[in-house]
């Protein structure tokens, strides 16, 4: 007997039916034997419908007042979700028992949309699993020091059940969804897109935070920092399958790097659309002036992602940057209001429209010619590339948008990830 965790996503919880059929797998589990924890997302559609009430509504964006209260609103799809789960587990003649997450509580910090979480008080679910009941846990939501509700931003069931499996420590912490596991690719944009029987953790760290949606990236940080035993699998499997075939199923993300995985060079492709590049032409090119250009986007609260400096050419220099697209506003009228003339650029200049694409994987740190590979394939598309970043163990290329599905297939072929590496 063991306590385990299982996460269900949006699509897996879409429907009256679909939630039955989750209760049906959940009461699997628990007359197994196992003490149960569920933390369900809200329906599918259920928090974009919510915002885009809220977004009828906001006079603008951005404001911690306005996202307070777009928490309060985005917070319910969750609550719906575990109550009509917790119907669902006592239908099925198992008891259960549904909370918030101010319930619990999972305490957060107060950053209103991308809360973090300090600390889960677990003693009230201890106390229903000694009891023997289930205990279902809205996902994605918790309370700051003020009772004040707080969500973990889009995604954030994933970190809620594993930050749950970690302090719980659970034996595992299972993330079911609508694919059946990681694959080398997003199978909606590469149909030959092949799943990894095991992924290390470095390398999901990477392929999360670099845009990969399967899981959401604080999650995969948990489960590395509380080394929680995760997976992710299917909830489309027949509930009724042999329960040591479905522990078995879908992607492990492994701790241990093994030399087949080595042997991979890239273990996968992952795409982000997010993101917004600006450019600062004709900046004087001395020391300090990319500080004197980051310092007041970083103090404005704004994340950025790759930056290129070019070379420099009679003491001018052009100094561009991305941004995540919903933050490319607030960028650009900072630097077209004070950051510009500040530094004297000649020119800012902004493109929302690009994207970024890249190759992931721990054999890159034992081969040459990968990134050169991957450039290579990208010439032969037409493609132009934008910024280049690289690390140990990915390259990125920051791309025009409309390339983007051309050149995961382009990199997904070119790479021959359809194959099985033996
Ligand atoms: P859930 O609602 O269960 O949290 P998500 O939509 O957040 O599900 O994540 C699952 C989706 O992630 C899949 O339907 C798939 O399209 C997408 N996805 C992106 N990259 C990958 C990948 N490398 N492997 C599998 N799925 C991926
Ligand atoms: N329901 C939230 C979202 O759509 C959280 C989640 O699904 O994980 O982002
Ligand atoms: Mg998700």
């Amino acid at each position: 007997m063991a306590l385990i965790v299982h996460k269900y996503g949006g699509t897996s919880m879409g429907s009256t039916d679909r939630i039955r059929n989750v209760a049906k797998r959940v009461a699997k589990w628990a007359r197994a034997g196992h003490q149960m924890v569920v933390v369900p997302s809200a329906m599918s559609g259920e928090t974009n419908r919510l915002l885009g009430l809220a977004k009828e509504l906001a006079p603008s964006s951005g404001s911690a007042e306005l996202n307070r209260e777009l928490d309060m609103i985005a917070s319910t799809g969750e609550q719906v979700s575990v109550g009509l789960l917790a119907i669902a587990l006592q239908a099925e003649g198992i008891e259960a028992v549904s909370y918030t997450g101010w319930q619990v509580p999972l305490n957060t910090d107060s950053s209103y949309t991308k809360a973090r979480i300090e600390s889960i008080e677990d003693s009230r679910v201890r106390a229903d699993l000694a009891a023997g009941k289930v205990v279902v846990i809205a996902g994605f939501q918790g309370v700051d020091d003020e009772m004040n509700i707080t969500t973990l931003g889009r995604g954030g069931s994933d970190t809620s059940a594993v930050a749950i499996a970690a302090a719980m420590k659970a034996a595992e912490c299972l993330i079911y969804t609508d694919v059946d596991g990681v694959y080398t690719t997003d199978p909606r944009i590469v149909p030959e897109a092949r799943r990894l029987h095991t992924i290390s953790f470095e390398e999901m760290l990477e392929m999360a935070s670099l845009g990969s949606k399967i899981l959401q990236i604080r999650s995969v940080e948990f489960a590395g920092k509380y080394r929680v035993p995760l997976r992710v699998l299917s909830s489309f499997t027949p509930w009724d399958i042999d329960i040591e075939e479905e522990a078995k199923s879908g992607t492990l993300i492994s701790f241990e790097e093994d030399e087949k995985m080595e042997q991979a060079v890239v273990s996968g492709i992952a795409f982000n659309r997010d993101e917004a590049k600006v450019t600062l032409l004709g900046v004087p090119d001395k020391p300090g002036i990319a500080y004197q250009i980051l310092g007041p986007v970083a103090e404005a609260n704004i994340d950025i992602d790759v930056i290129i400096q070019n070379v420099s050419q009679e003491g001018k220099t052009d100094f561009s940057f991305t941004v995540h697209r919903n933050d490319y506003a607030r960028t650009m009228a900072l630097l077209e209001g004070t950051v510009g003339p500040a530094t004297q650029a000649a020119k800012v200049q902004g493109d929302p429209k690009i994207c970024k694409v890249s190759i992931v994987g721990i054999g890159m740190r034992s081969h040459v010619g990968v990134a050169s590979k991957m450039f290579r394939a990208l010439s032969e598309e037409g493609i132009n590339i934008q910024m280049i970043s690289t690390s140990e163990i990915k390259t990125s290329v920051v791309i025009d948008e409309k390339y983007m599905e051309l050149a995961v297939r382009a990199l997904h072929k070119a790479f021959e990830l359809e194959k099985d590496p033996v």
